[in-house]
Parts: structure tokens; C-alpha cells; sequence
């Protein structure tokens, strides 16, 4: 059966990417007569709103969209905790006390996914009493776990290469895990077969892809949407005005002719879908 999800992530409301995001997996589910879930993404720290979650149901109930919500990842730290205790076990992570201008102080590499991490703590022994996150030690990762793939719906076969995001953050320092980590270990324990997001994650789904074969954990399929930009040919984003769902619910639009005209793909003046 297919099994698709929406994973918003309470730190800002949504805007209209999250919808055309979330009615393009709920219509993957509802054409295969499948399922489609509703997860909320809550440990990204202190920018965590958990109140805004209640107002991500209204969102998508004024869409017209219907969903099963699966448990927020604030109640699965055990299970994450538990696999990076694994990984770490196995030499796979190492502890890196780096700060973000520690890191910035080295100019690195600008990844799809932010600064490619140049390896500073690796093979070094931390000063203990400093917070640590535990990165993914990729070379390692990708020798034990041998060459992988993955396939996308709409971009078919592709060769897993995670070298590309460098050696990235498993367990946060703030948090219990990464988007990653939590990520792929909820997929699987969600039965999610049809992991649907947009293609700014792409370049993600090759770590994803590695976590999982160090796992144990089933394969899905990937569905990378194209974005909606703006005029400027940006990402939408509530930071550059784009109004949220909020907004345009409590104005009293209409959300299911605005999940329709979404779905045959006429967008609100100046958003277009850029294709990946
Ligand atoms: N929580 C993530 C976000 O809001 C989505 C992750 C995903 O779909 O894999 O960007
Ligand atoms: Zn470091």
C-alpha cells in the first residue's frame, strides 16, 4: 500500500509551498488508495513552537485535505537515541564540539544542504566539558555500507553519494537527533512508502538513503516536488512576505478552491513552480 507523509516543522507558520507540499502527497495517497500521514517535526530546540501545530490541522483541514496523524518526533527521542547509541557503538559518529563560527572561521565549502563541515574534530579528542553534537563519519559510513541507490519518482535511478553534504550532524547539540537521523527512523517506523517532500531536499535523501542501509531500515520511494518561487525566483518563505495559510484562512479565502487551483497549477500572481 502507499503510504505518503507531510512533516511540517513548528517553527514558523505555513505558507502556500507547505500546501501545494502537502496536497501533492495526500493526492499520491489518495490516487493509490493508500495513506497519507500527517507527522509534526518538533525537536528543531528553541525554534520549536509546539502551539503552532494545532494551527497546521486547521491549515490543511481548510485545504480540504484529510489525513492520520502519526506521533509529534518529541515522543520518539528513545528511539533516537537508541540508534545513534548504535551508530556511535560501531565508530560511525564522532563528537564535534565546533560552533557554527568556529566553522564559518574556516570558510568551507557552501553543499546544497548549508557549510560542508571540513572534518576539524575528526580523529581528535574533544575537550569534554564543551557541548558535542556526534557527526556521521561518511567515508566510514559509506565503506561498511558499500555503493547504494535510491529512486525517485519523477527523476528516477540515483547513485546515494552523501560525500556531497559532508560529514553532517546525526545527534544536535541541542537535540536529541538531526532532521535526519529522526527523519529516516520515522519513514520507516511509520511504514511511509512514498517519501514525499520538495526537491530542496533532494541532496538530503542521499544521507537518508546511507542511514538507512547503517540501519536495518526498509527503502521507500521518493517523490521531489518542484518549488514554488516568487518573482525574485526564490523559495517562498514567509520571511520574504509570502502570506502564511494563517492568514489567508482567517481572511475567509476559500482553501479548497485554493487546493484545486493549486492542483491544476494556477498559482497566485508572480509564484510559479520551478522545476528540478
Ligand atoms: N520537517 C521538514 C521541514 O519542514 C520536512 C522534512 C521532510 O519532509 O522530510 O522542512
Ligand atoms: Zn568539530
Amino acid at each position: 500500500m502507499t503510504v505518503t507523509r507531510f512533516a511540517p516543522s513548528p517553527n514558523g507558520p505555513l505558507h502556500l509551498g507547505h500546501a501545494f507540499s502537502a496536497i501533492v502527497a495526500h493526492d499520491l495517497a489518495r490516487e493509490a488508495r493508500g495513506r497519507f500521514l500527517l507527522r509534526i517535526e518538533d525537536i528543531d530546540g528553541p525554534r520549536s513552537r509546539p502551539e503552532l501545530a494545532d494551527e497546521f490541522r486547521r491549515d490543511l483541514e481548510w485545504l480540504g485535505l484529510e489525513w492520520e496523524e502519526v506521533p509529534a518526533q518529541s515522543t520518539r527521542l528513545t528511539t533516537y537515541d537508541a540508534a545513534a547509541r548504535n551508530l556511535l557503538d560501531r565508530g560511525l559518529l564522532y563528537p564535534c564540539t565546533c560552533t557554527r563560527a568556529d566553522i564559518e572561521a574556516l570558510k568551507p565549502r557552501l553543499g546544497s544542504q548549508g557549510a560542508i563541515y571540513p572534518g576539524t574534530c575528526k580523529g581528535s579528542v574533544v575537550d569534554p566539558g564543551k557541548p558535542a553534537a556526534l557527526r556521521l563519519d561518511i567515508d566510514r559510513a559509506m565503506a561498511e555500507s558499500g555503493h547504494l541507490f535510491w529512486e525517485d519518482a519523477l527523476a528516477g535511478q540515483q547513485v546515494a553519494d552523501p560525500r556531497g553534504g559532508g560529514d553532517v550532524v546525526i545527534v544536535r547539540k541541542d537535540a536529541p537527533a538531526s532532521y535526519h537521523l529522526a527523519a529516516t527512523l520515522d519513514d520507516a517506523a511509520d511504514g511511509v512508502t512514498l517519501v514525499t517532500r520538495g526537491a530542496d531536499l533532494f541532496d538530503a535523501t542521499h544521507i537518508h538513503r546511507l542511514l538507512q542501509e547503517l540501519l536495518g531500515l526498509p527503502v521507500p520511494l521518493w517523490y521531489h516536488h518542484g518549488l514554488l518561487t516568487d518573482e525574485s525566483g526564490q523559495k517562498l518563505a514567509k520571511r520574504r512576505g509570502s502570506p502564511s495559510l494563517a492568514d489567508r484562512r482567517r481572511s475567509g479565502e476559500n482553501g479548497q478552491a485554493l487546493a484545486d487551483a493549486l492542483r491544476s497549477g494556477e498559482f497566485p500572481a508572480g509564484i510559479t513552480l520551478a522545476n528540478s
